[in-house]
């Protein structure tokens, strides 16, 4: 039994904050009120701290970057005060996978790291299962890792009965446990999927009251109408609809505005992070004409003389010089690349910078990964604070290690949005907490956390502001268990593999 004395208690519903004690026994709160006399085998006392229930965090990536099983503590988020993360984002997830393939995450992983042992979504979290993880995980089908498998590296229509089969997919995923389905339409495997098979997907989630997560087809010029097809899948299927990591970029700040003011419908929602920069695969910088194909395809553009140097040309006229910027935070095999700028390898190499960009492509072969400083950040901050956002890193917790440069966004995401919150006070705490917690909840279909109260799970975070207004995360509870004791992550592994509607 554990009990946590005095606290601040922010509940997440929204209503004001207020003192209590909280008895947690085995994996579930089991009391909220006043116990003086209560003993119990661990006592906190929560007296100049706040309690609220653990954050969700709505969009990761420890799944594409295999962190589940090389960090399965999840350190950076429960340092973080997250205690539930969801994954299978952008089109691609780890299940199904109906010939073992992990092809269509290798854009941000070596997929020859781990043994995949699984098919289906269903055994798939029973690897989870008996792995454990540190944090409540749930995971959506990503439409390209299915629609691969199905019809291989070619991007044509589907036929009739592809589309049978597609849906059979996806409805036996969903009754496995998957939380719904994600598209990755700026993708070079799904920029020309036709909306009418969206809208067929998206309907089989509807029916089981999952989620469309989609990065959309185009985040810049193409921006409105991306939106509009969105929110087009929205209400022809009354589908829960997240548009993942919104963003306004730098040149397209107006149609981003534009679009905030038309995602109004009660059942659309977009997850964003207060930083300016983003993180993609290298070669997702390549003009779109040569990213289609597959690597090995995209290989021969980059290689062969007079499609070469075609590349070379359409990267300096739509990017420039803001690519010599650009700093590579990921290269497995190539820890003497980490943390460099695309400039300072330019000025080594005596390259100009697309051609060290392609170097560097074929150097990694397509394996690093890069930030990418392209955000409007006011803007973003402003975005978050509406009704219709909800936070999420869109990182992953990656392991300590010198060969990995971690971007910010993905260990100081909700610290980041709470100070934020605390110094500007655009919204209340309460409403903040209730964002990242029960709102979240609410979205996914969580069923028992995203709310402290009686016989919910004990997941719940104990934090402070510092007089220099920085967010202290002093104690967090998973399922019940401490991960995070006085400020310092430990090694536990007390996450639920969550099964949507289970
Ligand atoms: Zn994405």
């Amino acid at each position: 039994m554990v009990l946590i004395k005095s606290a601040q208690i922010i509940d997440g519903t929204g209503k004001p904050a207020y003192k209590a004690d909280v008895l947690l026994r085995g994996d579930k709160i089991s009391a909220i009120g006043t116990f003086p006399n209560k003993k119990a085998d661990i006592v906190i006392d929560g007296l100049g701290l706040f309690l609220t229930p653990g954050f969700i965090d709505v969009n990761t990536d420890s799944d594409h970057y295999l962190s589940l099983f090389t960090e399965p503590y999840q350190k950076d988020f429960v340092r973080q005060g997250v205690t539930t993360i969801f994954g299978g984002h952008c089109g691609s997830s780890l299940a199904p996978l109906l010939y073992g393939g992990l092809e269509s995450i290798r854009k941000w992983s070596d997929i020859n790291q781990i043994n995949v042992d699984w098919h289906s979504v269903g055994e798939f979290l029973k690897v989870l299962d008996r792995r454990g993880l540190g944090v409540n995980f749930g995971t959506l089908i990503g439409h390209s890792t299915l629609r691969r498998a199905l019809i291989g590296e070619g991007l044509r229509d589907l036929t009739i009965s592809d589309l049978e089969i597609f849906k059979k997919y996806i409805n036996d995923s969903m009754k496995e446990g998957a939380f719904g389905i994600s598209t990755g339409l700026s993708y070079a495997h799904s920029r020309q999927v036709p909306y009418s098979e969206i809208k067929e997907l998206v309907q089989v989630v509807a029916e089981h009251k999952g989620v469309y997560a989609t990065h959309l087809r185009n985040e810049k010029e193409g921006l409105l109408p991306s939106i509009y097809e969105t929110l087009k899948v929205a209400e022809e299927t009354g589908a829960e609809t997240l548009i993942s990591h919104f963003k306004p970029i730098y040149g397209y700040e107006r149609d981003y505005q534009a679009s905030l003011e038309i995602l109004t419908p009660a059942n659309v929602h977009y997850d964003t992070y207060p930083f300016d920069t983003s993180v993609i695969p290298i070669y997702t910088l390549l003009p779109d004409w040569a990213q289609v194909g597959g690597f090995e395809v995209i290989r021969t553009y980059l290689t062969t003389p007079g499609t070469r140097e075609n590349v070379v040309k359409a990267i300096s006229a739509t990017k420039g010089d803001e690519i010599g910027d650009i700093r590579i935070a990921q290269a497995p095999g190539f820890s003497h690349l980490i943390g460099k700028t695309i400039r300072e390898l330019a000025e080594n190499e005596g390259l100009s910078l697309p051609e060290t960009l392609i170097k560097m492509i074929l150097l990694t072969n397509f394996r690093a990964v890069v930030f990418y400083k392209n955000i409007a950040l006011s803007l973003a901050i402003a975005a978050l604070m509406r009704e219709q956002a909800m936070v999420s890193s869109n990182g992953a917790s990656l392991p300590d290690d010198p060969d990995i440069l971690k971007q910010e966004r993905f260990y100081n995401t909700f610290p980041k949005f709470l100070e934020v919150v605390n110094s500007q006070k655009p919204i209340s705490l309460e409403k903040a907490i209730k964002k990242i917690t029960s709102d979240a909840a609410k979205k996914f279909g969580l069923k028992q956390r995203g709310i402290i109260q009686a016989d919910n799970f004990a997941d719940l975070t104990m934090f402070s502001f510092t007089p220099a207004g920085k967010m202290k995360v002093d104690f967090v509870f998973v399922n019940g268990e401490m991960a995070v004791q006085e400020g310092e992550a430990r090694s536990s592994l007390s996450g639920t593999i969550l099964r949507h509607n289970h």
